[in-house]
């Protein structure tokens, strides 16, 4: 596995949470973050329909315009009861013509697993897929996930898309209503980023 050595690292992202997050993982290794979006390049198309393509895509376009190392993940939510639906069509489905839309992503959701009637425990699992790219096309590949089942009603304020209808195994709350800091622990990115950070960041 290649070890990053380099200074700073490009965050191929046009989200500011998402940068605040991988900088302040990289703080420790003294490694200076920099976003997609800061340096004003597009955002590539993702084609693929698989996590692992699409954070390929992204990491990749960041490195070669950057010629600097890139990071780049991919995370969306898989419901067996729906044969791995949304996957990497999780932000598709809370889109709208006036922004996302995640109450309407999550009913949805509930509502076509009730149209297949689907067994219950309705299981499910985020996934969190990181790539790391180098300018010469080289890339290591980490993938987190976190298993659960899919709960109705929605619960909880907490956290950001489909959290309120998640509940991780072995709780008896949703992502919702957890603690910012406990679903950071255990969370499909906090398995992916302790392998990275394993892989490519420790000596
Ligand atoms: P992307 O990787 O930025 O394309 O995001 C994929 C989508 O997956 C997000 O818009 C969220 O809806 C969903 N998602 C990813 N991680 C989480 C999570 O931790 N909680 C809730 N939703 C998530």
């Amino acid at each position: 596995m290649r070890k990053f050595t380099e200074p700073k690292l490009v965050v191929a992202t046009h989200n500011q949470g998402k940068l605040e997050e991988i900088a302040r993982l990289m703080e420790p290794f003294g490694i200076d973050t920099v976003s997609a979006g800061q340096l004003g390049y597009d955002e590539p198309e993702e084609t693929e329909d698989n996590f692992v393509g699409n954070a390929r895509i992204k990491a990749h376009y960041a490195a070669r315009k950057s010629n600097m190392p890139a990071l780049a993940d991919d995370s969306g939510i898989e419901i067996d009861g729906l044969g791995g639906a949304p996957g990497v069509y999780t932000a598709d489905w809370a889109e709208t013509p006036d922004g996302r839309d995640f109450v309407m992503a999550m009913t949805k959701s509930w509502q076509k697993l009730e149209e297949a009637n689907a067994p219950f425990p309705r299981t499910a699992r985020f996934r969190c897929t990181l790539v790391l790219a180098w300018p010469d096309g080289h890339d290591e590949v980490f993938e987190g996930k976190i298993e659960g089942e899919i709960v109705w009603p929605m619960a909880g304020e907490q956290g950001h898309g489909y959290d309120p209808i998640f509940k991780p195994e072995g709780y008896d709350i949703t992502f919702g209503e957890m603690d910012r800091w406990e679903k950071n622990k255990i969370s499909h990115r906090a398995d992916a980023f302790d392998k990275l950070v394993k892989g490519c960041f420790s000596s």
